[in-house]
């Protein structure tokens, strides 16, 4: 299990690293069993690093370019991100989507920027409210992992997350009930399977969207859900660590 913060533009550089401190303390103890991470704005991250270091918090970006150098203004690399302490980068967020236009293959170049440099991408996928209401939200799933995993070599099962998440649910209060994240789940790990073969077992599959400490248990508790990606609820650290207690 793993349970990942997605702090997005939040955060002031006080609160940042008050967050971070609060989250090792917090999950001090109850972290053996899950693992847990927080991806602060880029800005932050050093001193984020700083404060979770030799601790149980593992710490991530909430993205990463696809080049390791070079003239890429405003762009962040894998290379500089392994530099501050970071494992982890998000990779294809709805919101890097829906507001910058990403696409499957920029997501893909981006995950393959982040795995050449020892970083875990986290895939993100997940359909909108039209598309699951026109009964289209495996196709588009499955479409969304095929072109976001295009080119990329997966060595073992660690290297690689996958974070579903609909886009109805992000951000709304709306959670997809247990049963709709368990489906999914399951058609992204056999998805998974096709390409990858037995590795695709132990691959984390994180649930996205409207994750709280009321939830987090029944959701968690689906047999292909093996954690989640926390917007909203992360922020605050009690009940960050409520959710990774429910993992
Ligand atoms: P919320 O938990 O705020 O719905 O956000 C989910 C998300 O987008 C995490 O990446």
């Amino acid at each position: 299990m793993l349970v990942v913060g997605n702090w997005k533009m939040n955060t002031s550089h006080a609160e940042a690293i008050a967050l971070a401190a609060d989250v090792v303390r917090e999950t001090e103890g109850i972290a053996g069993k899950a693992g847990v991470g927080v991806c602060p704005p880029f800005v932050w991250l050093d001193a984020v690093a700083e404060r979770v270091r030799g601790t149980q918090v593992a710490l991530g970006a909430q993205n990463v370019a696809a080049e390791a150098s070079g003239a890429f203004t405003g762009e962040t690399s894998a290379p500089m991100l392994s530099d501050l302490g970071c494992t982890y980068a998000i990779v294809g967020h709805s919101e890097r989507r829906a507001l910058f236009g990403e696409t499957d293959a920029d997501v893909a170049a981006r995950a393959r920027g982040a795995m050449a440099h020892g970083l875990v991408p986290i895939v993100c996928v997940g359909e909108t409210l039209e598309e699951r209401k026109s009964g289209d939200a495996e196709a588009v799933v499955r479409r969304q992992l095929e072109g976001s995993l295009d080119g990329l070599d997966v060595a073992s099962d660690d290297a690689l997350v996958i974070a579903y998440e609909p886009v109805w649910a992000i951000g709304t209060g709306e959670t997809a009930s247990p049963e709709q994240a368990q489906d999914m789940h399951a058609t992204i790990r056999a998805a998974l399977r096709q390409r990858l073969g037995d590795l695709a077992s132990g691959v984390q599959i994180l649930y996205g969207g409207s994750v709280k400490p009321g939830n987090a248990a029944t959701l968690f508790a689906q047999e292909d859900v093996d954690g989640g990606l926390v917007g909203g609820a992360s922020l605050d650290a009690a009940g960050f660590a409520a959710i990774v207690r429910a993992a």
